[in-house]
């Protein structure tokens, strides 16, 4: 499968299972806890099937986490067999899929609960808001909670942090209130046996109750935070093709709208990646590319489909050499931070919008 993208594919990801295992093998070293792998929104644009199918070989990764149950379905679909949390909840039309592919909610509030109990779903994972303020219960519930739930299996506990990026005072303050939380549940006698509240950028805090993370950025090999200080590596790399190799006159201009003139004659390449493919158009002008470990400067707009590339200090292009869109050419290294840092954005959006024209490749 590794020679595929030499087969009429234009653009590619190389995705490393290396990279993903060792990335995942970090992590629990490092936590000593489970792992609920978070594998929505196609893994990050990963190929939420691909990572599955070797996630779900690794014993301490418990579960994969979906955002809606149609991704589980997606996961069953493709035969996935590992137990799977839908993080965003169960809304009623939803609880035929919950039911027939075997799918495990988070329930965030009562109305979720009463679906739940009301469809006779066995098992949920019940999630506290502790101050990101998007899903979850109030704290002060917890009794009515427990009360609501008999004959529900209560299987885990979990809260979120909204910014363990970049505020740590209240993702401290979350941590504390969590903790009430879980001795809470327990002085009620309910021991779940997951209980959960960090995220990739949460693994710089001590959360000793807690015995499971739930993490996504961290396996796919991108650090959340300046101070995230595991030595993890980006899984996936972006390459594609150049198409054609040009000149372009002193004076003329270069693609929609002719944002690029050329300051004296130069040599242009057209590489086969365009905004359809997930290149942010912010990156006109701004951007670049490695080519033969060199880079090459991205001239005018993005378009669609093809990206203009400056070509005139580097030998021996032709059409059919690779393109590195993200990820490691020889030496030189291009990452989804990168990207993010000119676009204005995160590496997770970078990685989501990589589009489904790209074929994933596991190397
Ligand atoms: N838990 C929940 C509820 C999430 O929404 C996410 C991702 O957004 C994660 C965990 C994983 O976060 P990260 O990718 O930063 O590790």
């Amino acid at each position: 499968e590794d020679k595929i993208y030499l087969k009429g594919f234009r653009s590619w990801a190389e995705i490393s299972k290396e990279r993903l295992l060792n990335n995942v093998e970090i992590i629990y070293r490092y936590t000593k806890k489970d792992i609920l792998a978070v594998v929505k929104a196609d893994a990050y644009g990963h190929s939420a099937e691909k990572i599955s199918k070797i996630l779900e070989e690794i014993p301490y990764i418990k579960y994969l986490c979906v955002a809606t149950a149609e991704e589980g379905k997606e996961l069953r679909k493709a035969g996935i067999k590992k137990d799977i949390l839908v993080l965003g909840g169960i809304l009623p039309d939803e609880v035929k899929c919950f039911k027939e592919y075997n799918l495990v909610p988070v329930v965030s509030d009562f109305n979720q609960l009463k679906t739940v109990k009301e469809n006779h779903i066995k098992k949920v994972h019940i999630k506290i808001d502790t101050g990101m303020h998007r899903l979850g219960f109030f704290v002060e519930d917890i009794l009515e909670i427990i009360n609501k739930s008999n004959g529900i299996e209560i299987e885990g506990i979990m809260s979120h942090f909204p910014s363990a990026d970049t505020d740590p005072e209240l993702t401290e303050r979350q941590i504390d209130i969590f903790r009430k939380v879980v001795n809470n549940f327990r002085s009620h006698r309910i021991y779940p046996a997951f209980v959960h509240l960090q995220n990739s950028a949460g693994l710089m805090y001590d959360c000793d109750y807690c015995n499971a993370v739930r993490v996504g950025i961290s396996i796919y090999g991108e650090k959340p935070s300046s101070f995230f200080s595991l030595p993890v590596k980006t899984v996936m790399s972006v390459k594609s093709k150049v198409i054609t190799v040009k000149r372009l006159r002193k004076g003329e201009t270069v693609s929609y709208g002719g944002t690029f003139r050329a300051p004296a004659d130069m040599k242009i390449g057209i590489v086969a990646f365009g905004y359809a493919d997930g290149l942010p158009r912010e990156l006109s002008n701004k951007g670049y590319f490695l080519i033969k470990d060199r880079k090459v400067k991205i001239l005018g707009n993005v378009t669609m489909d093809m990206t203009v590339v400056d070509l005139t200090d580097v030998e021996d292009v032709k059409p059919m050499d690779t393109v590195t869109i993200v990820g490691k050419d020889i030496e030189n290294e291009i990452y989804f931070e990168d990207i993010a840092q000119m676009c204005g954005t995160i590496p997770y959006e970078i990685m989501c919008r990589i589009s489904k024209r790209v074929k994933r490749v596991v190397v």
